[in-house]
């Protein structure tokens, strides 16, 4: 329970806030909050679904959505959750007050569809907040200072926007309530043995959410992690603990593997023919970086014989295929052809105790041989082993790799002699 005057940042992802029942439940949760003392500032994502829809309505529209319009169309999802929250909370008697992105002082640069956060001017959440009101703001958007546009921050942005927040008034804590009860293992609706991690380093969540854990966007781990903001990941159906992230201390258990993780939304784009000579590569990465593209796993192969052309292949995420393919093609000459496939999986292993344990790598590709799972590109960092796989095959890869290194809740763990951490997942 937060102590009297703490401020409490408090984020309802989309299932949390889905209906008029979960918008009064996650109301209900905020209204403890106050009344236990704190100071509540609450974020809340899109209703269920909303922001896919809202996707959709632009390309029913465009093929080409302009990218401001869509923030200024992805934007109102939030908006809608926080004034309808505002007003479950002001029939239960206490003061709230809903607030835009901007109005709530999140500045942005102009990236829209992916902006950064630069500033939080807080001034008027403070100021609410000392009239004794409840802030709601609206989760996942901001404002560019330069254009003076709504920006959008990216999907799973809320998370960032309230751990901004968090920093920027200085709370305790940042609590993210979703609709399953903590970061687990894996994803528990791939693995149902999964096991609720009681508490996970920013180093390692940080390679959780990169290769693809959801469960926190991966900005929102980096900025708490910049600013030593304490995260608690926990169920917004149940009231019991979730998931700590929080700086690595000498303390924390350190397994050789914490975590499989997987993603199935990333593309691959081959470059095929391209001439093997000093600074084609920079060219290639640097238009793609210039245009706001993440490149993933790169391999490319050395050519053999004189004059020979090499073949560079990299994965993105699949919202970027067509950028990424634009970039290249715009360079003209540097190759011969540009091939991609649209759908790739990958799955990936992560945990601090690999840093100091060898042969991890080669028993991850033994379980994935072992499954007649064929590997198409491998990378590493000191944490983690990512392999690129058929997307159809990423379940059973996870499956395999959590049951090879003995993760699921069934494994006796002297930290969770109840078997408490058991998976729930809601609704
Ligand atoms: P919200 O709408 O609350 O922001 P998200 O859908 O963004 O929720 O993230 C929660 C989801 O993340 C879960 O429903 C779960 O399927 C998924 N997920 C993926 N990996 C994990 C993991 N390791 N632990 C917990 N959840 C995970
Ligand atoms: N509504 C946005 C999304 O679906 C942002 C969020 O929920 O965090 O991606
Ligand atoms: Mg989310």
């Amino acid at each position: 329970m937060p102590e009297r005057d703490d401020i409490v940042v408090m984020k309802f992802g989309g299932t949390s806030v889905a209906g008029p029942a979960e918008i009064k439940r996650a109301a209900g949760r905020i209204v403890a909050a106050r009344e236990a003392g704190a100071r509540v500032v609450a974020v809340l994502s899109a209703r269920g679904k909303s922001t896919d829809e809202l996707v959709s309505y632009a390309y029913e529209i465009s093929d080409h959505p302009d990218p401001r319009e869509m923030d200024m169309l992805l934007s109102t999802g939030e908006r809608i959750s926080c004034a309808l929250a505002s007003m479950a909370i002001n029939d239960m008697g206490h003061k709230a007050v809903s607030l835009t992105g901007s109005q709530a002082g999140i500045v942005t640069d102009s990236s829209h569809t992916k902006a950064r956060i630069v500033d939080v001017r807080a001034d008027r959440i403070k100021e609410t907040l000392s009239q004794e009101a409840i802030v709601l703001v609206a989760g996942f958007q901001g404002v560019s200072t330069d254009s003076r546009d709504v920006t959008t921050l990216g999907r799973g942005g809320s998370d960032t926007t309230a751990v901004a927040l968090a920093a920027a008034l200085g709370a305790s804590v940042c609590e993210i309530y979703t609709d399953v009860a903590g970061v687990f293992t894996a994803d528990p609706r791939i693995v149902p043995d999964a096991r609720k991690l009681a508490v996970v380093s920013f180093d390692e969540m940080q390679e959780m959410s990169a290769s693809g854990a959801k469960i926190l966007q991966l900005r929102s781990v980096e900025y708490a992690r910049n600013h030593g903001v304490p995260i608690h990941c926990r169920s917004s159906f149940e009231d019991l603990p979730g998931t700590l992230v929080l700086p690595e201390s000498e303390t924390m258990e350190r397994p050789i593997v914490t975590a499989v993780t997987h993603s199935d939304d990333e593309s691959r784009v081959t470059v095929v023919g391209v001439r093997d000579e000093p600074g084609v590569a920079g060219r290639i990465f640097g238009a793609l970086a210039d245009a706001n593209v993440n490149v993933d796993v790169i391999i490319q192969n050395e050519p053999i014989g004189e004059g020979a052309l090499a073949d560079l292949s990299f994965t993105v995420s699949r919202e970027d295929l067509t950028t990424a393919t634009g970039v290249i093609d715009g360079l003209g000459d540097i190759s011969n052809s540009v091939r991609t496939d649209e759908r790739i999986g990958k799955v990936s292993i992560v945990g601090a105790g690999m840093r100091s344990h060898p042969g991890v790598a080669a028993r991850v590709f033994e379980v994935l041989g072992e499954q007649r799972i064929n590997i198409e590109m491998i990378s590493t960092s000191p944490i983690k082993i990512s392999c690129v796989i058929a997307a159809d095959q990423v379940p059973d890869a996870v499956r395999a790799l959590h049951a090879a290194f003995e993760l699921g809740a069934d494994a006796v763990r002297p930290e969770d002699p109840t078997g408490e951490h058991r998976p729930t997942v809601s609704p």
